[in-house]
């Protein structure tokens, strides 16, 4: 009986424990000590970000960038139904209407050619989602935002330390959110980033952060007490949080190589299945450089898709979907939407298989995978006939 394969294990790199027992000796385990400070500067000089405030989540950070955008029930915001639920929620919380445009086939990302058609005079932001850390076409999207008065928040969670035309994610839009969840790169059990590329968004960002209090000012000594100014909430990691994730941040290019050799491990193994037209590789465009967040394939159809995991699910490997398209989710009929709105979404998120990745995974488990996949799929290319008239497409 062989071992089951997960499909993710967290990194541990090896400091987490003593920058933990660090700042618990310190006596500062509350928000903003050494190593929230740390973990911010070492982002901001990585990835030449303005400014970067540490979140409890990147779900947290959305919303407080939904707040940044001031949207206002009625208001309008453009992203792909592609996406996590947190991408649509910072917007409806605000009683503002997420507008769902078609991914592209290639990256997955929100189709840029779409966007400006999908544009009201209620469109207040755009916020594209850069799937599996591959960016979306930022240039294109920043153009029609700055020429149509728009915010761009970057929904970044999965590509911190992903670049585009070698700027990183996450510092392209006004504003950018970042996750250190379970699941991702590099982590600290749930945490999370708010870039903020504006600098005029900086003093109510601090303040929304700080339960909309100047309390940021008064520890800098620019007034002399604080009180209740805006709108907020506790938007604030504890540093015990901060102290783990410094130790991931500290390490970042050589967990980025382990999942590239993952990622590559997988492509050059999978190659013949997508010569022969059994599946379709990751596509990733020539200015963008991926973290090599996650490994998906795509099958020529749903059926493919569902009866290839519950093969793997019978070998010990955890293979995942995603996402379910939030326009066909009960919250998606609420706005108006109806499964057959944006088919090409609903088309991609029924053939798409993310097989295990992560940094630790050993080269014995990744030939497993690899080698059930393809005797699933070619043997299932024998038995049936090619799917569709035109074999697979997309
Ligand atoms: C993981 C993820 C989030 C949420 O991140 P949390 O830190 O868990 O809140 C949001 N958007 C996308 C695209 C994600 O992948």
């Amino acid at each position: 009986m062989t071992d089951n394969i997960p499909f993710n294990k967290p990194a541990i790199t090896g400091k987490e424990i003593e920058y933990i027992s660090d700042a618990i000796a310190s006596g500062r385990i509350g928000a903003g000590g050494p190593y929230t400070n740390r973990c911010a500067s070492l982002l901001e000089d990585l990835f030449a970000i303005n400014k970067v405030l540490l979140t409890p989540s990147a779900t947290a950070a959305l919303e407080m960038a939904a707040m940044l955008c001031a949207l206002e029930p009625g208001d309008e915001v453009i992203m792909p139904s592609f996406t996590f639920v947190s991408t649509a929620n910072a917007v409806a919380r605000m009683g503002a209407r997420p507008v769902f445009v078609e991914i592209r086939s290639d990256t997955l990302n929100i189709d840029e050619t779409l966007i400006e058609k999908a544009i009201t005079d209620r469109t207040k932001a755009i916020f594209p989602v850069h799937y599996a850390a591959v960016s979306c076409d930022m240039d294109a999207i920043k153009e029609i935002a700055s020429r149509r008065g728009l915010m761009v928040v970057e929904d970044a969670a999965q590509a911190v330390n992903a670049f585009y035309k070698d700027r990183a994610l996450g510092s392209l839009g006004h504003l950018g959110a970042y996750s250190f969840h379970d699941t991702k790169n590099y982590v600290c059990g749930e945490g999370g980033a708010l870039c903020v590329n504006s600098p005029e968004l900086m003093e109510r960002a601090e303040i929304i952060r700080e339960k909309g209090t100047n309390r940021g000012k008064f520890l800098r000594g620019e007034v002399d007490k604080y009180t209740w100014v805006d709108i907020g909430s506790s938007f604030i990691p504890s540093e015990i949080a901060c102290a783990f994730l410094l130790a991931q941040l500290e390490t970042v290019h050589s967990l980025t190589e382990k999942r590239r050799g993952v990622f590559d491990f997988y492509c050059e193994s999978l190659k013949p299945l997508e010569e022969a037209r059994l599946l379709r590789l990751p596509v990733i465009p020539a200015h963008c450089t991926t973290n090599y967040h996650m490994f998906y394939v795509l099958l020529p159809d749903g059926p493919t898709r569902n009866e290839l995991m519950a093969h793997l699910k019978r070998c010990g490997i955890s293979s995942v979907f995603h996402y379910v398209p939030l326009h066909t989710s009960p919250m998606g009929a609420r706005y108006g939407y109806a499964a057959g709105d944006l088919p090409l979404t609903e088309n991609l998120s029924e053939r798409l298989l993310r097989l295990p990745c992560f940094a630790g995974i050993g080269e014995g488990d990744m030939t497993r995978v690899v080698s059930e996949v393809s005797s699933f799929l070619e043997a299932r290319a024998l038995t049936n006939r090619p799917a569709g008239p035109a074999g697979f497409s997309g």
